[in-house]
C-alpha cells in the first residue's frame, strides 16, 4: 500500500478563498490523518509482532484504520471499548461494521484482558486515536508535501488550519512546517489539548489554539455544526467529516481575519465515519420537528 502526495485545491467559502489539502483522497481504505499516523507501521517490517491492541470509541476513525493496517499486515486486531449500544450490535454500520469485516475482535469493558495482551512481547499497543510518537514519521511527509507546494507558488506566509482530537497531527505538523499552524480543541478543552501536546513535544513546537465562545462536547450533535457542514458541501462540493470539521470551520469563521489570504485547511478524512453521524443527525432533526 503506497500513498501519492494528496492534491491541494482552491475553493471559496465564507466569502474567502481557501486552499484545501485533500488528505481524504490519500487512499480509498485508509484515509486522512490516520493514514499519515500509521504510515510508519505500514512501510516497516515487524517480524516479532502478531497482533495490534488499541482502545477508544466504538465508531472511531482510528479503529477503522487500524483494522485496515492489521489486515494488510496479517496481524490480529483486538479493540477495547467501554460499551457497545445494543442498537449497534443489532445493526452494525459505518466504521464499526467495516472494522469488523476486516477481522477486528472487539471487547466491551474488559480492561484486564487488554492489560494481559499488552504485556505480550508480540503485541503492538497503540494509544487511543493513534497518539503515538511513531505518528511523526507520516506527518513529516505531509509537512514536506505542503512545503514543496508552497515553495513552487512562492507562498511564504501560509497559514495552516486543522481541527484537533488528540492534537498529534497539528503538533507534528507545526514541528516540521516553517508556517504558523492553527488548531482548535474538539475533544476536551484547550487545557486538555495543551497537555496532549506536552506528552509528545516541548512547548516550542506547539501550534496556536483558537477558541470559540460556546463550549461544545465531543460527539454531541449541534444544529450549527450540521448547518455549516451542509453549507460547506454546497459551496465547495467537498464532503467534510461531521465530527471534527464543523467545529474546525466555525473556528475559522470566527477568526477569519487570520485567514484572509494564503490559508490552507487540511481535510483529514473521516468521511467513512459520516454514515453513523448522518443517521444520528437525521433522527435528531426528526425529533426536533416533532417538538416544534
Ligand atoms: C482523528 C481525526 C482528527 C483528530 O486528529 P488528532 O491527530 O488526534 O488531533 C481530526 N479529523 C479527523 C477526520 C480524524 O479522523
Amino acid at each position: 500500500m503506497r500513498f501519492n502526495p494528496s492534491p491541494i485545491i482552491k475553493k471559496n467559502f465564507l466569502n474567502h478563498s481557501f486552499f484545501i489539502k485533500r488528505d481524504d483522497l490519500l487512499h480509498p481504505d485508509f484515509s486522512g490523518n490516520k493514514a499519515r499516523k500509521f504510515h510508519y507501521y505500514l512501510i516497516n517490517d515487524f517480524p516479532d509482532i502478531k497482533r495490534v491492541v488499541s482502545y477508544g470509541s466504538n465508531q472511531s476513525n482510528a479503529m477503522y484504520s487500524l483494522s485496515v493496517l492489521a489486515k494488510a499486515k496479517g496481524w490480529e486486531f483486538h479493540y477495547f471499548v467501554d460499551h457497545i449500544p445494543s442498537f449497534l450490535k443489532k445493526h452494525p454500520h459505518s466504521n464499526y461494521k467495516n472494522a469488523l469485516s476486516n477481522g477486528m475482535k472487539i471487547y466491551e469493558n474488559d480492561k484486564d484482558f487488554m492489560q494481559n495482551l499488552i504485556k505480550e512481547k508480540d503485541t503492538l499497543f497503540i494509544k487511543e486515536g493513534g497518539a503515538v510518537k511513531e505518528a511523526e514519521f507520516g506527518i513529516k511527509i505531509l509537512a514536506k508535501e505542503i512545503i514543496g507546494w508552497a515553495s513552487e507558488r512562492k507562498i511564504e506566509d501560509l497559514k495552516v488550519f486543522l481541527p484537533s482530537g488528540t492534537g498529534t497531527t497539528a503538533l507534528y505538523l507545526q514541528k516540521h512546517l516553517p508556517f504558523e499552524v492553527y488548531t482548535c480543541a474538539c475533544v476536551g478543552d484547550e487545557e486538555y489539548l495543551k497537555k496532549q501536546f506536552l506528552q509528545l513535544e516541548e512547548e516550542v513546537y506547539h501550534p496556536t489554539i483558537l477558541k470559540l465562545d460556546k463550549k461544545y462536547h465531543f460527539g454531541k450533535l449541534y444544529r450549527e455544526f450540521y448547518e455549516i457542514w451542509i453549507k460547506l458541501q454546497k459551496e465547495t462540493d467537498i464532503e467534510f467529516d461531521l465530527l471534527y470539521d464543523p467545529k474546525g470551520w466555525l473556528t475559522v469563521q470566527k477568526h477569519i481575519e487570520l485567514f484572509k489570504q494564503n490559508s490552507l485547511y487540511i481535510h483529514q478524512g473521516g468521511v467513512l465515519g459520516n454514515e453513523s453521524m448522518k443517521l444520528r443527525y437525521m433522527r435528531k432533526n426528526y425529533a426536533d420537528n416533532k417538538n416544534n
